[in-house]
């Protein structure tokens, strides 16, 4: 995998393996830098975030998360079906994902 555009901060501190803030991408430790599919995921919220101009991305996001924890009355459930967290996880493990996505691509995953 080419190297990603993004800066990439390792963040120790962090509860979960990896994170985007745009413009930057956290990991909790330096070995995740090695995993492609993790990078892949950050990169394609990078991407949701840098279309959305950022705050209208993060929220969205919340919005989507309450809209599914009315529905499914579940975090976990409520965490994997927002829309943005979709596309990330369905793509994740596509390696030329990054070069064919559309702009935008994640309405395809509001439902
Ligand atoms: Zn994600």
């Amino acid at each position: 995998m080419k190297k990603s555009r993004y800066p990439i901060i390792v963040a120790p501190f962090l509860k979960v393996a990896g994170i985007a803030l745009f413009p930057f991408i956290l990991v909790s430790n330096k070995q995740l830098l090695e995993d492609e599919v993790l990078m892949r995921h950050e990169t394609i919220h990078l991407k949701q975030e840098a279309e959305l101009l950022v705050i209208p991305f993060y929220l969205l996001y919340a919005l989507s998360y309450c809209i599914n924890f009315v529905r499914y009355r579940n975090h976990s459930r409520a965490y994997e079906m927002i829309w943005f967290e979709r596309e990330a996880y369905a793509n994740e493990y596509n390696t030329d994902y990054l070069y064919k996505r559309k702009l935008y691509a994640w309405i395809n995953y509001v439902k």
